[in-house]
């Protein structure tokens, strides 16, 4: 197989040993990565949401509780190491996770404390609540966090403020489906205002400031939507205003690992992005190296 310096994900490797809405174990999908060709594959576990109100409904069927996440991500953190180790003479793994911005008032206190306590390589920085309510669930969940922002348009204008708050608290390595306010939003009107284009400045400069890459997600295509995350514009913008990409596969088992990266490739070429920003370990040190896709 001939050598892809460019295909390597830093959003995604959630599995169902860690993840109540992921299948496959760790390892499973470890070996999916490398038999899909990837020589760099990074793990963005979710860190548990503390409030029992952030469970999902089906984290409740199963019975599960804040005590429960919290355990397996403690699990996760201490796993991702070893395996790490485990793989390292066939593919690089990369340990990181992925964030929530909920309690709002103590999330980068617990995010930063994760970061310390488990010497995670990476985060990737998400916004998947407004005002404690999930944009990333179900459509009635997302009709609830309309109300509570005053519509729609509102809706996406906090959203970015939230995002561009988020990364300037905790500088992520990765921005995470920097758009996800469309996946639900697209359903209910225009999520690309001129008002919501000038909201989605302010993110945009916070990652340029901060070193951030933005994660070129393919779950938007599973996800029904016309293109990835972000939408044409957002990568049009983010590359005038000098923000790198990387890939996320924001694969949630085996069977994702790799979904649509050479379409996604094709994409960003498209839009006019020629090169990607990968993560590499050397020693503990995290360096950021951009690599040609073209
Ligand atoms: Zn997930
Ligand atoms: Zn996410």
């Amino acid at each position: 197989m001939t050598a892809t310096p460019w295909k390597v994900s830093l959003h995604g490797g959630h599995s169902g040993e860690f993840c109540d809405h992921a299948t496959g174990s760790l390892r499973e999908v470890l070996d999916a990565a490398i038999a899909s060709g990837f020589k760099t594959y990074g793990v963005s576990e979710h860190v548990p949401r503390m409030g029992e109100q952030y469970l999902y409904e089906n984290e409740i069927e199963l019975g599960w509780t804040v005590e429960k996440i919290v355990a397996d991500f403690e699990r996760y953190g201490e796993t991702i190491f070893q395996v790490a180790e485990e793989y390292a003479d066939r593919l690089t793994v990369l340990r990181g996770f992925e964030i929530e911005v909920v309690p709002h008032n103590s999330y980068v206190e617990l995010m930063t404390t994760y970061r310390q306590r488990f010497h995670f390589d990476f985060m990737v920085g998400s916004v998947h609540y407004l005002n404690d309510t999930s944009i990333d669930g179900p459509p009635k969940e997302f009709e609830r966090a309309m109300e509570s922002c005053g519509g729609l348009e509102a809706l996406a204008i906090q959203y970015y403020e939230r995002v561009a708050e988020m990364i300037r608290a905790l500088k992520p390595e990765v921005v995470g489906h920097l758009d996800l306010v469309r996946k639900n939003g697209h359903l209910y009107g225009a999520v690309d205002t001129p008002a919501i284009r000038d909201a989605a400045e302010a993110p945009l400069e916070a990652a340029r400031e901060h070193g951030s890459i933005l994660d070129l997600n393919t779950a938007g295509w599973r996800k029904g939507l016309d293109s990835p995350y972000p939408a044409p514009w957002l990568v049009r913008r983010a590359t005038e205003v000098g923000v790198p990409f990387c890939f996320g596969d924001d694969s949630h088992g085996p069977d994702t690992v790799g979904a649509g990266i050479p379409e996604a490739r094709e994409y960003l070429l498209q839009n006019g992005v020629k090169s990607v920003t990968v993560l590499e370990r050397h020693g503990d040190a995290i360096e950021k190296k951009p690599v040609r896709m073209d």
